[in-house]
Order: C-alpha cells, then structure tokens, then sequence
C-alpha cells in the first residue's frame, strides 16, 4: 500500500496499527463468530469492551472515581444543547459564562442562547479573527455563573489554552481536538466532552467525562430536557440506556491500549510538542514565504494553520492553491484551511507519526526554496 499522509482536522488519521488489529478481528471477533458490528450492546463480549476502554482512558487520564464516563452519539455537537440543558440550575436567568475563542466555542455558545441561557461573553476574539486568548484582565467573569464553557483547542483556528481558568462555577471544556494529547488534571473540570473522530476513533462516538454530583442535580422543570441529551439517561445506566456506538466504541478501546502501549500521554505529549515545534519552527524559518496566524503564546500542537504569502506578504490563494497541488502531489491530503478561513490547516494529531510532519516540513523547505530563487 502506498503511504497517503492524511492532515485532516476529523475524521482523522488512526494509529496503523489498530487499524491492522481492527481488520484481522473484523470478520471473527475473537472466536465468538460475529464482527463486532454484529454483538449486541448487551452482550458478554461488548460488556467486556466498553469496560476495559472506560478503565483505559481512566489510566490514561487519571479520572477521578467520583466522575462518571459517558459515551455518546450526536458528536460534540450535542454536547452544545446538554451543556446547558443539564446545568441550567434554578434560575435561568442565571448567566453561563462562554469563553469564545474560535469557531466551535462560538458555536455552542449561540446554541446556549437559542435554548434560552444567558450567555455572558466572557472575551469573544471573533471581530480579530480568533487569533488570541486575552490575558486575565480582559476577562469578564459572571460572579454567579451556572458554569463556565471554553474549547481547549479551537480546531478551525488552531488556539489552544494553555491553563484551566480557575473559577468559582462548573467548568465545561470541549476538548475534541486535543483530548490525550497532554496531561490534564480531570479535578480542575467539571464536564469535558469530546467528538471521538480526531484523537480517539471513528466519528459517531462522544466522550463526557462529568462530575457525577452535576448529574441529574441542575436541571430545571421549565427547561425540559430531551431524554437523550439528559446525562442522568447515560450516566444511571452505564451509557447502555439506548444503544451506543458499540463500534466506535471498541475502536477508540483500541486506540487507549495503543496509546497505552507506548507509553501514554506523558509520552505521545513530548511527541506532539516535538511535532509542533518542527512545524512552526519551519513556518517562522521561512517568513518570507508562511505565516502562522495566532499568537505565538496561544498556538495549538493540534492544528496548525498558516498562509503562503506574497513578496508584499499577504496571503496569496494563488501560492496556496499551488502550494496544495504539491502537497496532493506527494500524497499529502487534507492540508486545505476550513472554508470559513482559508489558507493551509495541518492537523498533526496523536496518530500522525513525527515521519509525517517531517515529510510536510521537508516539502515546505523545497516550496520555500523555489519561490526564493524566483
Ligand atoms: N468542537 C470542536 C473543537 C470541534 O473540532 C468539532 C468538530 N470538528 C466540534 C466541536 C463539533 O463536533 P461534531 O462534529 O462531533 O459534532
């Protein structure tokens, strides 16, 4: 098979090998003669399969055991409306907190307000492009928030924070995109939720990692609250309350041993930092020619977006297009900015190997070169 480096944001690029384990066990799961597509949800095996990858990602994120695993459908997407729906509280008129520096944060943060909350913009960087996380100071915090929501890594803009927010309210982070990319400490949050399809599997799987006293205690009777989206539905029954994504779902169990197996996240987050580091160190080598957007104390190690610019320095579609043909050219897809921004995105998630980005890094080099000798 011919080598395809895939830089897409999600779905995304899967570690080889679970992919090979997946194919070899596909047909026959593990002598029960079925895929395990085939097993119910309520089966021996499919039990086994959805406890050990809840006691994986526990090891591998440290979860605490008064927190609850959920594993969902509806992607992070959902999460927008449950997010609200199940904290709501007492008081609607109770402000929630959004942190908005990027698309997805902007986002769940307008679906908040449709459903009825109040949402307070603690900062929203949108009329600058989502290229900054402000510093404290331009903070504008609710003193009695129901919560407070942020995306830890903006995965169309590429920001990613660098620390928890600490607050006095429940802090809900979305962290779809960089989710066992790094240490984090589960304490400092409240609800983490996450589209399984960039750091952990195949798409239709969603990850809530909840605090088990906000299940079922913040909800509000005049706010009703679709019993799919209620986390108590999930949370009371194992996430076996309907029918999960049991393939996704042994996908991502595969995943966590992978990452496991080499070592966890202490490991694949030095990886991810020296990945990132070449990439940007590569952008900034060659100013005349790219440009990293986002503020440099903000970057995310996820996705990276950057323009090819002109002799005067703007961006030139031109050059990007040219610069994209090439990249298509060597086997490498997916490197096209989201259509809302444009230029270059690469996503250099857990599964992308430091070969990848090497190889992107060393193409850049040569398309540097060549527009210099112009
Ligand atoms: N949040 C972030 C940070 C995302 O990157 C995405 C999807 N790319 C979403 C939310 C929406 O997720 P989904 O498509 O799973 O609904």
């Amino acid at each position: 098979m011919s080598k395809t480096w895939n830089f897409g944001a999600g779905p995304a690029v899967m570690p080889h090998s679970v992919l090979v384990k997946a194919q070899k066990e596909l047909v026959d799961y593990r002598g029960s003669g079925m895929s395990v597509m085939e097993l119910s949800h309520r089966s021996k095996e499919f039990d086994d399969i959805i406890n050990n990858a809840e006691a994986n990602l526990r090891k591998l994120m440290g979860i605490p055991s008064n927190y609850k695993v959920l594993f969902l459908q509806g992607g992070a997407t959902a999460q927008f409306s449950s997010v609200f729906l199940n904290l709501v509280g007492d008081d609607i008129n109770r402000p929630c907190d959004y942190m908005v520096s990027g698309g997805w944060s902007d986002k769940a943060a307008a679906e908040a307000k449709k459903l009825g909350a109040n949402v307070n913009y603690v900062f929203n960087t949108k009329s600058e492009g989502f290229t900054r996380i402000p510093p404290k100071s331009e903070w504008k915090l609710s003193p009695n928030a129901s919560y407070l929501y942020f995306c830890d890594n903006e995965t169309v803009h590429g920001v990613e924070f660098q620390e928890v927010p600490k607050v006095n309210c429940p802090i809900v982070c979305d962290m779809s995109s960089n989710i066992l990319s790094r240490k984090v400490d589960v304490s400092k949050y409240d609800v983490i939720m996450a589209g399984a399809q960039k750091n952990i599997g195949p798409a239709g799987l969603t990850i809530v990692i909840i605090k088990e006293n906000l299940i079922g205690t913040r909800l509000n009777p005049k706010v009703p609250c679709p019993l799919y989206l209620n986390y108590k539905t999930h949370g009371a029954n194992r996430s076996l309350y309907n029918t999960p994504p049991t393939f996704g779902i042994y996908m991502a169990g595969l995943v966590f041993e992978w990452l496991l197996s080499i070592g966890g996240v202490d490991a694949i987050s030095e990886i991810n930092s020296r990945k990132a580091n070449r990439l940007y160190s590569t952008i900034n080598k060659y100013s005349n020619v790219y440009k990293a957007v986002v503020s440099p104390d903000c970057r995310s190690r996820m996705n990276v977006p950057f323009r090819v610019i002109d002799a005067s320095g703007k961006p030139s579609k031109e050059l990007e297009a040219e610069f994209l043909k090439g990249a298509v050219a060597r086997r490498m897809v997916q490197l096209k900015g989201h259509r809302s921004v444009g230029g270059i995105r690469a996503s250099i998630y857990n599964a992308m190997p430091e070969e990848g980005v090497e190889f992107l890094c060393k193409y850049m080099e040569e398309f540097a070169r060549q527009k210099a000798k112009l």
